[in-house]
């Protein structure tokens, strides 16, 4: 196994021949990192990536009650604003996600979405406000902070040159997990990948590339995991395995925001929806909440929910609703 933080080569040897590879490349790559970073900076191994947090029960619909009591938050948003050359994408925008929750993200096309989940991966460099990630400011000690982190971008691109089965091999070193044989094992069953783990990233679908961005990020336990669009390229098997997934890790104790568009889906799995619009948070809170706080009928769905919180009086910059304060 290659240790990472090592400013070594990978050698690998599959069926196309000999493969050499830039490890720190490969790291910077994997963590989205936005400098050229030290080797004590980068992950040692044998450190478990685990959030300190106790089990929680699965996920359940977005109207029932989120996960109690309260307890520190596994990801603290504060303030958080990004401006792209004159247009402001996201706009002092503050939250928190607990462990063990799903919290459903969801907005018009440019609400500003994928802005906030670039900024707290760490692809988008902070311009302003605080992400805390399991404890760890984010700005304060990148690489500790990413250690504890799960991203998966709506696209994900793997590494041309690197199998499946060495994607997750890389992960596990990545992230120091000992023992990742048998883990991997399972997740290339579940996600239907077994066929293809000799295969090179570059010769993958994009629903098989989605299925190994699921499950690199399943294998090392993150306590934050950050999914946009999760479930565009998968097949309806697929789409079932990863909503398990995305149940299971929350019950295991992970923070999850969920962003899509699609709103049977968030109503499925979230606890707490988040509505952005124009970059701003216009509501945050259970469906029931936001029923009551945006005045729609009982039993009105999210997707009647989402019209009023974008179409109505509350669109735009005045319309924040915050359905709790710990939120
Ligand atoms: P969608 O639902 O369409 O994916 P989104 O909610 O994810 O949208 P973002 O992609 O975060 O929205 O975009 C928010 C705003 O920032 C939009 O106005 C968009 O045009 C702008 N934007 C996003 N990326 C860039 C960029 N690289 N350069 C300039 N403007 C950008």
């Amino acid at each position: 196994m290659v240790a990472p933080g090592r400013h070594a080569r990978v050698r690998a040897h599959g069926p196309r021949g000999v493969r050499t590879i830039r490890i720190v490349e490969l790291v910077r790559a994997t963590l989205g990192l936005s400098r050229t970073m030290t080797d004590s900076e980068l992950a040692p191994p044998g450190v478990p990536p685990h959030v300190d947090s106790a089990p929680q029960p699965a996920a359940a619909q977005v109207s029932a009650a989120a996960p109690s009591p309260p307890r520190p938050p596994a990801l603290a948003v504060q303030g958080l604003s990004k401006t792209y050359e004159g247009t402001q994408a996201v706009s002092d925008l503050s939250f928190m996600v607990a462990p063990g929750e799903i919290l459903g993200l969801v907005g018009p096309n440019g609400a500003g979405k994928t802005t906030t989940l670039r900024s707290i991966a760490g692809v988008l460099p902070l311009q302003q406000g605080r992400v805390t990630i399991c404890g760890t400011d984010l700005a304060r000690d990148e690489a500790r902070a990413k250690r504890h982190l799960a991203w998966i971008p709506d696209d994900p691109q793997p590494f041309d040159s690197l199998t499946v089965n060495e994607h997750l091999r890389f992960t596990a070193s990545l992230y120091g997990v000992g023992e990742w044989k048998a883990g991997a094992e399972e997740l290339l069953r579940r996600f239907e990948l077994t066929e293809k783990r000799e295969a090179l990233g570059g010769e993958l679908s994009r629903g098989m590339r989605q299925k190994l961005a699921f499950c690199c990020a399943w294998l090392h336990v993150p306590g934050v995991v950050l999914m946009d669009e999760p479930l565009s390229g998968l097949d309806p098997r697929g789409i079932r395995s990863a909503k398990d997934a995305i149940r299971e890790l929350a019950g295991q104790g992970a923070a999850v925001i969920l962003s899509s568009h699609l709103l049977v889906l968030i109503e499925e799995l979230a606890h707490r929806i988040l509505i952005l619009d124009r970059g701003r948070k216009v509501f945050a809170g259970t469906l029931d909440e936001a029923r009551a706080t945006l005045s729609a009928p009982p039993g009105s769905s999210l997707e009647e929910i989402f019209m009023a919180a974008t179409e109505g009086p509350q669109h735009g910059n005045d319309g924040e609703v915050e359905a709790s304060a710990r939120r």
